[in-house]
């Protein structure tokens, strides 16, 4: 190994940590889980000592080029404050990367979680070939990220990104962010149980129902399942999930003409179920989706797949991510490498 870099993805339930080489090969990974109930101060220290144990079972053999985390919510890049995160309650205006940089007595690199996902798959994942590309993450909820010219988009303040709160609905669900109606409450794993469970309460006889009766972790996998089996109310789920997600798409596509926007996270793997809504409301709303698309769009995946294009010039793919839930730790890797380039 040449050098390497330690990179963090600090969720909800799980804290991954791994030693990463400026390659891209994992050294080593280490998961804890978060132990979000015990505070944030006992988080920090798990993920320093976890940090610093890596860091030390490899210094002697390479040079460490530095430290990202990536963590959920939003972050304000020049303070270092985590503003507010769902999934960890106690952290609000919380001073997280100062905590950190006391506890380590270095400097890390604090990221968004779905920017520092971004980052993975345009490092090493479906994205690799291009310098710009936008992200999606369905996971629990929605998350985007951006990465311009090979780094992240940030914006101003490093909010950048949020494509999961964009309006789909105008009277919509309530979300967690206090608009109605963003994407989030239709293409997150949770918004999909929601579905589910307001279709059963239409319909108490359906497969749905009797799914959801029998099966104590009814999840969105569980519904997934049902919709490869040809279950109609799991399949319109699915559609409606695509559909919302190709109305975002189309915006960002009209707005920013990028070559390349993958969706990721672990409602992803449902992508036969509903990729194919994505390209119909592509094809529909977006003007230049339209003059772009590869000639074999509506059929999905276009990652491996070698195919004729029509026409000139470059062509907007729309596709899943190649990384999995590794993305955000290779991401987060990543970003102090970028950081010692432009040193
Ligand atoms: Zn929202």
């Amino acid at each position: 190994m040449n050098k390497f870099s330690i990179g963090v993805d600090l969720g909800g339930t799980n804290l991954r940590i791994a030693a990463v080489d400026d390659q891209g090969a994992l050294v080593e990974k280490v998961t804890l889980g978060t132990k979000v109930s015990r505070g944030r101060d006992h988080v920090i220290a798990d993920m320093c000592d976890a940090i610093q144990r890596l860091s030390d079972k490899f210094k002697d053999t390479a040079p460490m080029m530095g430290i990202g985390i990536g963590v959920p919510g939003i972050i304000d890049m020049q303070t270092g404050l985590v503003r507010e995160s769902p999934n960890l309650p106690d952290w609000v205006d919380y001073p997280a990367r100062a905590a950190i940089e006391q506890r380590l007595k270095t400097v890390v690199i604090l990221e968004n979680d779905a920017n520092v996902a971004a980052m993975g798959e345009k490092w090493l994942g479906a994205a690799r070939d291009y310098a710009d590309m936008a992200m999606l993450t369905l996971g629990t909820g929605v998350g985007g990220g951006l990465v311009l010219g090979g780094a992240i988009w940030c914006g101003a303040n490093g909010m950048a990104g949020e494509f999961g709160h964009t309006t789909v609905e105008p009277d919509g669900q309530l979300c967690g962010c206090g608009n109605h109606g963003c994407l989030e409450q239709y293409a997150s794993a949770t918004a999909i149980v929601r579905m589910a469970r307001e279709a059963i309460a239409r319909d108490s006889n359906s497969g749905l129902a009797r799914a959801a009766s029998s099966d104590a972790e009814f999840s969105a996998k569980s519904i997934y399942n049902l919709a490869i089996q040809g279950d109609e109310e799991a399949r319109r789920i699915y559609r409606y999930v695509g559909r919302c997600l190709g109305i975002v798409l189309s915006t960002l596509v009209n707005s920013l003409n990028l070559p390349i926007y993958v969706i990721g996270g672990g409602v992803s793997s449902a992508w036969e179920a509903f990729s194919p809504s994505i390209f119909e409301e592509l094809r529909q709303r977006c003007m230049v989706y339209a003059a772009t698309a590869p000639s074999d769009a509506p059929a999905g995946n276009h990652g491996a797949s070698a195919h004729v294009e029509a026409g000139p010039g470059h062509k907007t793919i729309i596709t899943r991510a190649l990384l999995g839930s590794d993305a955000g730790l290779y991401g987060a890797a990543r970003l102090p490498m970028i950081a010692s380039a432009k040193r």
